[in-house]
């Protein structure tokens, strides 16, 4: 009796249990070697009181089994659920996000019959790190963050799934001809790990025409990396090119634990119906037999899937108009199941080898080693206001009052970013939300205590402060943005 690998597997909310019941059957058939440990996720949980979506036990299960294949689930609308696809991610340490989106024309109707690219999204940080504040009246702040080591994980796994799996390209999206510092990071780890990968072409593309081209000509594309905000609306945008967002899988790759499951989410609107595309969760557990090394099995249900696709098997979503023949789910499961051993004839067949190793290696296990500390300095602070007057010199003279016995000087005054002082503009719309720049006057006033001084002397004037941010300089290098227009 073959090993069976132990996973854990979530039915979902909404179409899960119908697509999950599909994709597990056609899986025994072809032989997988998997032990399913079935959890509770999502709706039920949710509304149980439980805010999370998930409880202790499933948890358990998860960091056992370290495989996941999971439905999808519904979150519940209003307000207090927290994203149980985010929380999975971030606690488990889910850091690559990996959507392959490929067309099937002619047989799934699409203007772009020759996608074959993935995308490689970064899937712990960015804006997603979900810190939020209110902070006056008319203002609330996401925090992005961008670290070192989540760019080198990410841009690493990228290169090294494009050398593994023979791609010729990799193609980086940023956005830092505006976010110089962030993006720009994410953007610099990427040129410099280019060099371990002489035989991959790269290019980089700032984010809105790189998106602009693959709305245009997808088929450009092979590899994509990008961090978490971009990568999730590109890969929509990729997997709507293709014909059906019911066909996609995706695979959430971390250094212990991996989850598997479909792009789309619970389709309320078909619920029940026995309608749905199995597809998805199908491709998302292909992508995990390959994990846990069945290729055999995973190649065999790849291409018996591909042959239904060329004759003609369609779900409602993948129909052509006037197409007599639909599948419910159940049925399109059991036309791959007869094909199960079956080769394509129009497309190419997948492989059944592991993808190749031969050119890793050192690459491969190239882990973080953090940079030599650099020489930090504290230079000044910014210090930020809730100030319900429009009049910056107004503000100004108040702080500046404030400064008569403390070592910092005033630099500017910005309004969500614009400097509005010195030589301010009237024309520039300003909200409650203010930001002073003090710098230190001399090399001995850039410190903690310092800045608390200043921050009870301007408290003395009644100023409401409502967050601060010291400015640092690594190397002598600042370590801060300038103001616009500064
Ligand atoms: P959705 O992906 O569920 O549905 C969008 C459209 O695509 C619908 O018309 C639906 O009928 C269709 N569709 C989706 N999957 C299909 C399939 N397999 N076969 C045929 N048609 C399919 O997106 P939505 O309606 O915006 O979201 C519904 C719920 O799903 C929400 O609660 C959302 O939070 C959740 N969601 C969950 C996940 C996940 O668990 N990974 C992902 C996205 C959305």
């Amino acid at each position: 009796m073959p090993h069976k690998t132990p996973i854990t597997v979530a039915y979902g909310d909404g179409i899960g249990p119908e697509i999950m019941q599909a994709t597990l059957a056609i899986l025994d058939a072809a032989g997988a070697q998997i032990e399913p440990e079935v959890i509770e996720i999502g709706e039920r949980v949710y509304l149980s009181g439980n805010s999370a979506g998930i409880e202790a036990s499933a948890w358990e299960s998860l960091r056992r089994t370290k495989v996941f294949l999971k439905a999808p689930i519904t979150t519940p609308s209003g307000g207090g659920y927290k994203s149980l696809n985010v929380t999975v991610r971030k606690t488990l340490g889910l850091y690559a996000n990996v959507r392959p989106c490929v067309s099937y024309a002619p047989f799934v109707e699409t203007l772009h019959p020759k996608i074959d690219l993935v995308i490689v999204r970064e899937n712990e940080e960015d804006l997603y790190a979900g810190i939020e504040h209110r902070q006056t009246d008319d203002v609330y702040q996401c925090l992005k963050l961008i670290s070192r080591p989540g760019c080198e994980k990410i841009v690493r796994y990228a290169f090294e799934y494009a050398r593994r799996h023979g791609r010729k390209k990799v193609t980086c999206m940023t956005k830092d001809n505006i976010m110089k510092m962030s993006d720009g990071l994410f953007h610099k780890v990427f040129d410099d790990m280019a060099v371990d990968y002489p035989e991959i072409k790269t290019e980089h593309m700032i984010i809105d025409i790189g998106t602009a081209r693959m709305a245009d000509r997808p088929e450009q594309f092979d590899v994509v990396v990008t961090p978490n905000l971009y990568g999730d609306i590109i890969s929509d945008v990729a997997a709507e090119l293709t014909g059906s967002v019911g066909l996609a899988g995706s695979a959430n790759i971390g250094e212990h634990v991996a989850m598997f499951e479909a792009i789309h989410g619970s389709a309320p609107d078909i619920t029940g119906k026995g309608i749905a595309n199995p597809s998805g969760l199908l491709h998302g557990a292909v992508m995990m037999l390959q994990h846990i090394g069945q290729h055999d099995v995973a190649a065999k249900i790849h291409n018996a899937w591909l042959c239904a696709i060329e004759d003609g098997a369609h779900t409602a979503d993948i129909a052509k108009a006037g197409d007599p023949s639909i599948l419910s789910t159940a049925q399109f499961a059991d036309a791959v199941m007869q094909r199960l051993g079956q080769s394509p004839t129009k497309f190419k067949a997948i492989d059944a080898l592991a993808p190749t190793d031969a050119a890793s290696s050192t690459t491969s296990k190239k882990t973080y080693q953090s940079p030599p500390k650099s020489a930090k300095a504290m230079v000044g602070v910014d210090v930020f206001f809730h100030w319900n007057d429009s009049n910056a010199n107004a503000l100004a003279t108040k702080v500046l009052a404030a400064l008569a016995e403390q070592p910092f000087s005033l630099q500017m005054i910005t309004n969500r970013g614009v400097k509005v002082w010195p030589n301010g503009f009237p024309e520039t719309f300003c909200t409650d939300h203010w930001r002073c720049r003090f710098m230190a006057t001399d090399a001995t006033s850039g410190n903690h205590e310092a800045i608390i001084g200043l921050l009870s002397a301007i408290r003395a004037t009644g100023l409401d402060f409502i967050k601060m941010e010291n400015l640092y300089t690594f190397n002598g290098e600042p370590g801060f943005a300038l103001g616009q227009g500064q």
